[in-house]
């Protein structure tokens, strides 16, 4: 499996090999690889003889279902571009995405459809939509996808046919995932059958091996059951996860939707080895009141990334679940995993997101992108290697600007130190400029973390005449914790610069409020101070 062909295509076909094991599990569905594989091979066929073909773009965009894997495999196999668009999007964002990706065809649950047709009465220009079947609601009459692959249950029941016969090549275009537009408007980063394979050899490696050491690669991948609770849509989900069971002959536990208590009561039953996705639900598992009430005796990982986590997760998770903490680094642009570590790799270096991935390069540039920096400067983070894309969708001045000679300029402002771990200070876009000052926020959430209670914390610039900018922070406590605004700063006064002190810090009764990738919305945590 180590030298696994560069092409999607064929490692379907090895997906077979698992024949009846579970390839997922929801609610009380149950899908072998093998029923899987099948329906797979049906929907590619249907596809086919509505003119999908090469290069063509065809949109998938539902909740966590399993026609989201079937209908995914379905389209890269036939050399299409699968274009998963966000299923937390407006209707008229879904239809930036369709327009922007000049989609032909749309596979939808009807949630999303109800969505777009709401919102524009009928869809825009596509030749053919496909809705999957509503499970919860009993409102809909049987859709096209039922009509194509028939409910989940009976696929195994579906005859054995060949794919159609498509060459592809590694280079191949295969998929066109949107940024999260934390900085911006999404962009869409065309993908390649390569790029979507070479995570195979990342996350392979975590579902197979969960005392991850340096240097370790395991004889043989192991299944392990994983509960899925990050969205498809983003590449941590689809190819840095997904992918590898593949390979590893892996269960997924897919669930309707995030529900901390519904997520513990699914690894009890189902015995769950592995989840994870983005830190925040792993706070969110720790910080269960009745977490004491299950049995989570099984879980032997918990591995997110995505988004800034404190050290503090790391020593709670290891501490108080007797499970590995992982953390990885990536971005949509290298189509998931650059950097990665767990078990004592992480536990010693608790702000690290891990070296390199054996496949990927790292370096720290100045923010001009002059020169390189020596060993343990601050300066942007560039990552190189097979599971870089091809650049953005018919975007080509920022592709430019991004994509440099083989090199992708991520925008984080990092550095590494002299065993090759990475450690990421901020997003460049993120920190705090007061007087000329930099303030990392992440460097200051951190601190506020590490007060008892505190569950959850953001550093967001807010305006000054003189200084042009000062750190605030907002702040979600734990249900029985108590803290002031004046015993937060002085905690961050005792362990950081004055200067890095939040001047005023406002108490959320929630969680933050962050987008479908698990990342704070700063830009909404502004509004909280009156800024005149
Ligand atoms: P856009 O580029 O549209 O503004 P985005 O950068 O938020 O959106 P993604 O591609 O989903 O979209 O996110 C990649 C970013 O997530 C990285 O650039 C980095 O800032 C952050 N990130 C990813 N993994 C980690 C990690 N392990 N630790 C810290 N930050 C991470
Ligand atoms: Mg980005």
């Amino acid at each position: 499996w180590k030298n696994a062909p560069p092409n999607l295509a064929l490692l379907i076909q090895f997906a077979r090999s698992h024949g009846d094991r579970p390839f997922l599990i929801y609610q009380d569905e149950r899908v072998s690889f093998d029923a899987a594989v099948r329906a797979v091979a049906h929907l590619a066929t249907k596809l086919a003889a509505m003119g999908v073909g090469k290069g063509d773009r065809v949109a998938l965009t539902m909740r966590n279902l399993p026609e989201w894997p079937v209908a995914f495999f379905a389209i890269v196999s036939l050399g299409a571009i699968c274009v998963p668009l966000n299923a937390w999007w407006t209707g008229g964002e879904l239809e930036y995405g369709l327009t922007d990706s000049g989609a032909k065809v749309l596979i939808v649950d009807c949630e999303r459809h109800a969505r777009l047709t709401d919102t524009y009465g009928t869809l825009p220009d596509l030749e053919h939509v496909l809705v999957a079947r509503p499970r919860d609601a009993l409102t809909g009459k049987a859709s096209a996808l039922d009509d194509l692959i028939g409910p989940a249950t009976s696929w195994a029941t579906l005859a054995d046919i060949p794919f159609p016969q498509v060459p592809i090549e590694p280079d191949d275009d295969a998929t066109i995932f949107y940024t999260s537009g934390t900085t911006g408007a999404p962009k869409g980063a065309l993908g390649t059958h390569r790029n979507l394979v070479t995570n195979i050899l990342s996350s392979g490696y975590v579902q197979a091996r969960v005392s991850l050491r340096r240097g370790e690669m395991p004889a043989e991948p192991t299944p392990k059951t994983w509960l899925m609770v990050i969205p498809l849509f983003h590449v941590t989900a689809c190819s840095a996860s997904m992918m590898g069971t593949l390979v590893s002959g892996s269960t997924l536990v897919f669930m309707r939707k995030w529900d901390a208590t519904e997520a513990l009561a699914i690894i009890e039953r189902e015995r769950v080895n592995v989840t994870g996705g983005v830190p925040t639900i792993a706070w969110q598992l720790l910080e269960h009141p009745d977490r004491a009430n299950y049995d989570l005796s099984s879980l032997e990982l918990i591995a997110y990334g995505g988004a800034p986590s404190a050290p503090e997760l790391v020593k709670r998770i290891h501490a108080e679940f007797g499970a590995l903490p992982a953390n990885g680094w990536g971005m949509t642009e290298t189509m998931a995993t650059v950097t990665q570590h767990g078990g004592e790799d992480y536990i010693n270096r608790p702000d690290s997101c891990g070296p390199p991935v054996a496949v990927a390069d790292i370096k720290i540039m100045s923010v001009e992108g002059d020169r390189e920096l020596p060993v343990g400067e601050v300066g942007e983070l560039w990552a190189s290697g097979p599971m870089i894309v091809k650049g953005y969708w018919n975007k080509p001045e920022a592709t430019a600007e991004t994509f440099v000679d083989g090199w992708v300029r991520t925008g984080d402002l990092a550095r590494v130190d002299d065993e090759g771990f990475c450690y990421i200070v901020d997003r460049a876009k993120d920190i705090v400029i007061r007087g000329g000052e930099n303030i990392y926020s992440i460097e200051v959430e951190n601190v506020l973390y590490a007060y008892p209670g505190v569950t959850d914390a953001a550093i967001v610039g807010i305006p000054h005449r003189t200084l042009g900018e000062e750190p605030a922070a907002v702040v979600h406590l734990a249900p029985d914790a108590q803290a002031s605004e004046a015993e937060l700063q002085d905690f961050v006064r005792q362990r950081l610069a004055g200067f890095k002190v939040p001047v005023a810090i406002r108490f959320s009764d929630t969680v933050l409020p962050r987008n479908a990738n698990g990342k704070i919305l700063k830009n909404e945590l502004k509004a909280l101070f009156d800024v005149g």
